[in-house]
């Protein structure tokens, strides 16, 4: 028989009303011959309300006893979805994440998965059961110890665990009907895509697209694991396939840009007066390596004195004050004359595979933004992207100036549709 994996989200399983929609679209799977595991995440703010408990009881928490607790949100939704299955007469069963075993490292917060051994929810299976699957967890081996996979992980539970039983697809299914062209919830023009690729869908969530964790795309990309992201609001038996997000040569229609994403999480450092001397670069971002601390756009610039550099910089917003602390201390080693920082920061990116084949697509942008009076403070660019750092407050200004430029709005899209049959409307 075939295999299916379908994920529900937070606002999909928020209270038993909408649990008992969940068994539905389940029900609705098993009907047309699937065997489905189910993976499930806590309900809506309850993970957000166990970190508190956690922080609250000690700021300087035991990790394993953060996963411990924050890993119970999910084990109640997984009890609650099988019972109403049971109800709707569908068999089903519970598995927490330590009995399938998923087994993980041991990085308590962030845990990565190891192995997956299929053999008990085949077992299940083969007795007509659904598995539903508590998200978000694992166990490390030699510990015993439960895991977590970091914020937005069961999304990750369900791309390893379908690649683990060979399904079919792995429907992941949420509060909006799929991905769009930029966050629906900043530019109401946004437009639904039929298909993107895995490496666009990889640029889109790294770069702050929190629609699915940045570790499921990287586990569909290289287990070739269809993946789509559909409503879970949707009535069971009228549900819309969503967003496939595929190889690209399953793309019939490029376009050059295919989505903007931003992130607030960045924090902006300037050193001014940094000596312009061979082994500078490596005396400053040395320690903040050292230190786990991701350091994202760089520039340096010559100051006007031809014997010094000004080097900016981004890290993430959560380290920018261990930043400072890291490069107060390495003052004199780094002998720079002063240290200005800014948290309020954004970083735009604009994506797209046609990027590649196409020039002058980012100069485009610069333009448009500076026509709207928006100052960019930095700038990169790999193959398929290209990322600006601007002040907070313009972020919904230039997410909609990119949006409009690269054709991305909804009825421009559908005049272009009219008269190309393009892809991706709704
Ligand atoms: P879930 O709880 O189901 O995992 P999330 O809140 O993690 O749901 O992800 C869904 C949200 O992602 C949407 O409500 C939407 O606001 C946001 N989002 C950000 N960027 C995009 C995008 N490009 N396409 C669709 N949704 C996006
Ligand atoms: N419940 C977890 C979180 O809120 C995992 C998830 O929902 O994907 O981060
Ligand atoms: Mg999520």
């Amino acid at each position: 028989m075939p295999r299916l994996v379908m994920k529900f989200g937070g606002t999909s399983v928020a209270n038993v009303d909408r649990i008992r929609n969940v068994a539905r679209h389940v029900a609705r799977e098993v009907a047309a011959g699937y065997e489905v595991a189910v993976i499930v995440s806590a309900m809506s703010g309850k993970t957000n309300e166990l970190v508190d408990w956690v922080k609250d009881a000690n700021a300087l928490y035991d990790p394993r006893e953060y996963d411990a607790v924050v890993a119970s949100g999910e084990l109640v939704t997984a009890g609650l979805l099988a019972i109403a299955l049971q109800k709707d007469g569908v068999k089903a069963r519970s598995w927490q994440g330590w009995q399938i075993p998923v087994v993980t490292s041991d990085a308590h917060g962030s845990a990565r998965i190891a192995e997956i051994d299929p053999k008990n929810l085949e077992a299940g299976f083969a007795q007509g059961e659904v598995a539903v699957i508590a998200g978000f967890q694992g166990v490390h081996k030699e510990t015993g110890r439960v895991t977590t996979l970091g914020r937005g992980g069961s999304d990750t539970s369900a791309v390893a665990i379908a690649a683990a039983i060979g399904a079919e697809r792995c429907d992941i299914y949420t509060d909006v009907d799929g991905v769009y062209t930029t966050d629906p919830r900043i530019v109401p023009k946004a437009r639904r895509m039929e298909r993107v690729t895995f490496e666009e869908m990889l640029e889109m969530a790294s770069l702050g697209a929190k629609v699915l964790q940045v570790r499921s795309v990287e586990l569909a990309m290289v287990h070739r694991v269809p993946t789509t992201v559909r409503s879970s609001f949707d009535p069971p038996d009228a549900a819309r396939p969503g967003t496939l997000i595929c190889d690209e040569d399953d793309i019939v229609e490029q376009q050059i840009i295919t989505g903007i994403a931003f992130s607030r999480d960045e924090a902006q450092i300037t050193l001014r007066k940094v000596k312009d001397s061979p082994g500078v670069a490596a005396a400053i971002f040395g320690p903040l390596a050292d230190a786990n601390i991701n350091v994202d756009m760089i520039i340096q610039t010559v100051s006007g004195d031809q014997s010094t550099t000004d080097m900016t910089f981004t890290v993430p917003a959560s380290d920018y004050q261990r930043s400072r602390a890291i490069l107060d201390e390495a003052r004199a080693q780094i002998g720079y004359a002063q240290i200005e920082g800014a948290t309020d920061v954004v970083k735009v990116s604009a994506i797209g595979v046609g990027m590649r084949s196409h020039a002058g697509v980012a100069a485009k942008a610069f333009r448009a933004l500076a026509e709207k009076g928006i100052n960019i403070r930095a700038i990169t660019t790999s193959e398929i992207k290209f990322s600006v750092l601007i002040d907070a407050a313009y972020t919904e200004l230039a997410v909609r100036t990119l949006h409009s430029l690269y054709g991305l709005d909804q009825a421009r899209a559908w005049d272009d549709a009219v008269s190309s049959g393009s892809r991706g409307l709704n």
